[in-house]
């Protein structure tokens, strides 16, 4: 029973029509990916990098992170890792990054934005990353982009960084999609990008100005909510048939959005290890093109709740 439950586990989640949908896992450590790797994950599409920087007095060698990204890749054997550059701010400090205190650090200097200030950690972390792409399938991802300036910065960073052996083969570069400006820019990224990953928790929380994690305005943080689905959808239209799309938000777990998502073009789905066989199971039970109406009808609907009670009705006339 248990061998046939990891069978299936490991089989790619398709559609009733025949679609297939990457269920990829965010990972914040290696034991995560030795989990995801157990519950089916189709890869990681999410690294939190995090995890090597915070609680201590310096940055970690270059060594010390490929080390990391190594065991992370060994775990997933042989599946794609999605290692996200650091992703630090105002609400997350480190003692080695001095950081003047900012009063909306949300909205302050994190992502990308401080990487650019600190270069030196950024070209040590994408060196980190050329050396484990050399040997495994390995991309690499910028949090907190607003601008394709910030991309082509990023890049130049990258160059650096892969020396004179230039880019490792296979090494896709993409950017997350936390901001709305430049979810509405998309077109403008697509030069620079192999892949985007939408962030629906930051992107959420910037398109209705409802703070992820403050309890007083989470019924507004939704991000079924139409305006945030109107986002996500211009970027699928953008990238369609050009880049892949994949969402690694709270979103992707969440059974009222995965067939939203799916119905606007999302291919893959990037959400916590334990949440794997949940999400593929979801995604097994849809009708891509049901999917698709519902998506249409929900980018006109006025908010979340409606959304939600459109799916439900669906879900439940397909039981
Ligand atoms: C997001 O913003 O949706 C995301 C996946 O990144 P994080 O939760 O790490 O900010
Ligand atoms: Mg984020």
């Amino acid at each position: 029973r248990r061998a046939q439950q990891l069978a299936l586990a490991e089989q790619p989640a398709r559609s009733r029509d025949g679609i297939s949908v990457a269920v990829a896992a965010n990972l914040g450590s290696v034991a995560d990916a030795r989990a995801a790797l157990d519950a089916g994950a189709d890869g990681a599409g999410l690294v939190r990098t995090e995890f090597l920087f915070l609680d201590r007095s310096a940055a970690p060698s270059v060594e010390e992170q490929s080390a990391e990204y190594d065991a992370i890749a060994e775990a997933m054997d042989g599946r794609r890792i999605t290692l996200r550059t650091l992703d630090v701010g105002g609400d997350k400090p480190l003692s080695y990054l001095p950081m003047p205190q900012e009063a909306n650090p949300f909205l302050g200097q994190r992502g990308i934005r401080l990487s650019l200030e600190h270069r030196d950690l950024l070209r040590d972390q994408m060196a980190a990353i050329c050396r484990t792409a050399r040997d495994h399938p390995t991309s690499i991802m910028i949090p907190m982009v607003s601008t394709p300036g910030e991309m082509i910065e990023a890049r130049q960073v990258l160059m650096e960084a892969a020396g004179s052996a230039g880019l490792p083969q296979g090494l896709h570069v993409g950017t997350m999609i936390e901001v709305p400006s430049a979810a509405l820019k998309i077109e403008a990224f697509l030069p620079y990008v192999d892949f985007v990953s939408i962030g629906t928790n930051d992107l959420t929380q910037y398109a209705l100005a409802a703070e992820r994690g403050n309890a007083a305005v989470a019924a507004l943080s939704d991000a079924l909510d139409p305006g945030v689905l109107q986002l996500i959808d211009h970027v699928c239209r953008a990238a369609r048939g050009r880049i892949d799309v994949a969402v690694c938000g709270e979103a992707a777990s969440d059974e009222l959005a995965i067939p939203v998502l799916v119905g606007l073009g999302v291919r893959e789905l990037s959400v916590s290890p334990p949440a794997v066989p949940r999400v593929k199971a979801a995604i097994r039970e849809l009708d891509t093109g049901r999917c698709t109406t519902l998506a249409e009808e929900a980018l006109t609907l006025a908010g979340a709740d409606d959304v939600r009670k459109l799916v439900l009705a669906m879900l439940e006339e397909d039981e």
